[in-house]
């Protein structure tokens, strides 16, 4: 072609304004302009665009960019626009969103040979008018960005991708330039066979992102510890995924009650409110987004602080993608993700109905990602790995593996069993048959082989079936063993791995973690907080101080114990420990005004008790929960407050008046002062309400509304006491 690397620096500088290519950049376009396949691996932020972009511009013809992020082409096409001094033909898309007069323009400058780059959909690289179109031109060469789409076994597979190589080669034969930031050894061969590219020059960089830390936590308590654990890092930016567009909701609307700014971001949202909230994510007015996984493609936020995964993700290379998301400039990204045996089991039934060979895919790379959760091995070794890179440092000093190492022993022997039986079973099984075999599980593949009459059946009984399992994918790590990609996992013995089985060597292994198998996470946000009130228990000694705490002040007062504060709000203090109003106000059922009007003593022997006892508060976990989530509450509580009527509220809302005297009562209870005597003189005689007001303030023994009707009830209606109940509880206890 006689373009050459002066050349390129040239075009380098006086298009994109950089000196120098960044990593494999020149040999990659040297390949391509030389006419030759290349597969690119490279991570994210790597610099994959320019390997297309630039040779695009220097060649004759167009290049065909297909991308699947219909939603970044015009960003993409604006940019070279951009660079070439706002040539507006240069560079088109052509996806769904155009209209008639658009497309005719991508068409006018196509033929009229403009265009040097041209981004599709793989959508509409399939439709029979944009074929015959590209049949007309010059295509230089076709890009493939994202490439991982080709394969089931990448974690965004579109079908659509499987059709590339025949349109391509319907169009006419040019170079292919095959891009992703995410291939195991797997989804790289896919693409390449896929393609038609086998013979393709591949450039991959080194995946290794020295400043993410990684750590997995066992899933107990995850929304108490991501508050803490954003508190700690306040001023961060940070993006938490979820699985299910309703745990986002929930959770962004928690980390709200407790002080966060954060937004919840999901495809189920509409559009306008999905770009608004990004770009308050971006702007900085918000320091969380809390998505599914279809928020971060193509986000290009350089200082991520923090990636958390609430729920563990379906495959380590989605895993990797999202955790990359982090640290981008370089600098710290933490990347921390909540693991529970349970989950996965979840995640399985979700790929009940699926084709078989899709559920088989699934549960394989569900695998591998419980074996990163649970591994006591460096996070980064095994990350890489999986991505068939090796990792040679003993310890990475960036997991939480590395920073607390687990125990270590020697497992020569049990590695030299694990081979034998590989190499005894002609390498035809998979880890869980091999592992089961040892261990002497009996289960139905196991007979209909025989293998529980095989001479190794429950040779280690004693160790378990996880163990052995832990054992295979640190042989996997350490290349004594390998899986055959193409055969659905079966292993079998690598050269190393003989040689050790000749002549054993000392081997250090780590003993796997024990996670719980259960939790309480299906729990509803909303109940967290009480939960942790009633059920988790405080400290008892405290606990009875602030009751006779509570007898004191109830009396000098002239009020009901309960009215001051209930049972559940006193617990919630000997577990929180609250020295000031304001964290006083985190507690359950304790709102603004009852903090104000009967906290002052609480925080008082609160704040002794922990001085003489030297408690360590755990004040960045002062941790509120959502009371009640109904979208209603707020509506009310404006309502109300204009003094509008009771009968309005209810056909705008469309409820019950029971539906609204237990939302009244919620939003009473929680803390807040409402008042509602203009709704009650409407309804009820002063007579009747000064007799049940006496009732509660005299004669009743806690706010039991069924103890009130028993006693109260031949006389007066459930509405009735109910509405005294709330207009007490907010006169006197809020
Ligand atoms: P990828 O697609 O691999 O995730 P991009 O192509 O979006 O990465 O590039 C990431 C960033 O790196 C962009 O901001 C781009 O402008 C920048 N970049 C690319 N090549 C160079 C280079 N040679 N020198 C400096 N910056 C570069
Ligand atoms: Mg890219």
């Amino acid at each position: 072609m006689g373009i050459t690397s002066v050349d390129l620096h040239k075009a380098l500088k006086s298009y994109f304004g950089f000196d120098s290519f960044k990593g494999n950049q020149e040999a990659i376009i040297l390949n391509l302009i030389e006419g030759n396949d290349s597969f690119v691996l490279m991570p994210t932020g790597g610099g994959k665009s320019l390997c297309y972009q630039l040779p695009a511009l220097l060649l004759p013809g167009t290049a065909i960019v297909i991308s699947p992020l219909i939603a970044l082409m015009k960003n993409q096409v604006d940019a070279i626009r951009g660079f070439i001094n706002n040539q507006e033909g240069i560079a088109h898309f052509l996806n769904s969103s155009l209209n008639k007069a658009q497309i005719n323009e991508v068409r006018t400058d196509l033929l009229s040979g403009k265009t040097k780059l041209l981004y599709m959909a793989p959508e509409s690289l399939t439709k029979e008018e944009n074929i015959a179109l590209l049949k007309q031109i010059k295509i230089s060469f076709y890009a493939i960005d994202e490439a991982h789409c080709i394969s089931e076994w990448g974690h965004d597979f579109r079908p659509e991708y499987r059709r590339i190589q025949d349109i391509v080669s319907d169009i006419g034969e040019a170079p292919i330039i095959a891009l992703t930031a995410t291939a195991t050894p797997k989804v790289q061969s896919d693409i390449q066979k896929n393609l038609g590219m086998l013979d393709a020059k591949v450039f991959k960089s080194s995946f290794n992102r020295k400043n993410l830390y990684y750590e997995i936590r066992e899933k107990s308590n995850p929304q108490k510890e991501i508050i803490k654990f954003i508190k700690q890092n306040k001023g961060k930016s940070g993006i938490i995924y979820c699985l299910s567009r309703k745990k986002v909701e929930e959770l962004a609307e928690f980390l709200c009650v407790n002080g966060i700014k954060a937004l919840p971001y999901h495809a189920g949202l509409d559009s306008t409110t999905r770009s608004k909230n990004q770009d308050m994510f971006l702007m900085e007015e918000v320091e969380v987004i809390v998505a599914t996984i279809a928020f971060g493609m193509g986000i290009d936020k350089p200082d991520v602080r923090f990636v958390i995964h609430y729920d563990i993700p379906k495959s380590l290379e989605g895993y990797y993608q999202e955790t990359g998301r982090a640290g981008r400039d370089g600098r710290e990204g933490q990347c921390i993700a909540f693991y529970s045996y349970k989950d996965i089991l979840k995640l399985e039934k979700f790929m009940q109905g699926k084709p078989i060979s899709e559920q088989e895919i699934g549960k394989q790379l569900l695998l591998e990602t419980v074996a990163y959760s649970e591994s006591n091995q460096c996070r980064r070794k095994i990350l890489l790995n999986y991505f068939g890179e090796d990792f040679p440092d003993e310890n990475c000093g960036n997991c939480d593996n590395c920073l607390h190492p687990k125990k270590r022993f020697d497992g020569k022997e049990d590695m030299a069993l694990i081979i034998e039986l590989i190499l005894s079973m002609k390498e035809q099984f998979k880890a869980e048959h091999l592992a089961n075999i040892l261990a002497g599980v009996s289960n139905s593949t196991i007979k209909s082989y025989n293998h529980h009459i095989h001479p190794m059946y429950g040779i280690g009984k004693d160790k378990g079936v996880k163990f052995w399992l832990a054992i295979i994918r640190q042989g996997l790590v350490l290349h004594l063993i390998d899986k055959d990609i193409e055969k659905y996992g079966l292993l079998f013995v690598t050269p190393e791995g003989k040689k050790f089985y000749e002549n054993p060597t000392p081997l250090m292994l780590t003993e796997d973690r024990e996670f719980a198998e259960y939790n309480d996470d299906d729990e509803d946000i909303t109940n967290i907080g009480a939960k942790s009130g009633s059920s988790e228990g405080g400290d008892p000694v405290l606990m009875a101080m602030l009751k006779s705490e509570r007898n004191k002040v109830a009396k000098q007062r002239g009020l009901p114990t309960w009215v001051v504060f209930g049972d559940p709000s006193l617990e919630d203090m000997s577990i929180q420990y609250p020295i000031t109003i304001e964290e006083l106000k985190n507690c359950q059922g304790v709102g603004e005004g009852k903090a104000k009007k009967f906290g002052e003593p609480f925080i008082k022997l609160i704040s002794k008790y922990v001085e003489e006892n030297e408690i360590d508060r755990p004040t960045d976990m002062v941790i509120k929960s959502v009371v009640n989530r109904s979208a209603n509450k707020v509506y009310i509580i404006q309502n109300i407050d204009r003094k509008i009527p009771w009968e309005d509220i209810l056909s705008s809302k469309d409820m019950t008046m029971d539906e609204l005297l237990t939302e009244v009562e919620s939003i009473v209870g929680s803390g807040t002062k409402l008042n509602i005597n203009y709704h009650i003189r409407q309804v009820m005689d002063d007579e009747v309400i000064d007799d049940i007001y006496l009732y509660f303030k005299e004669e009743a023994g806690s706010d039991s509304l069924k103890d009130a009707m028993n006693e109260l009830g031949s006389d007066y209606s459930e509405e009735e006491i109910r509405l005294v109940r709330i207009k007490f509880m907010s006169e006197l206890g809020n």
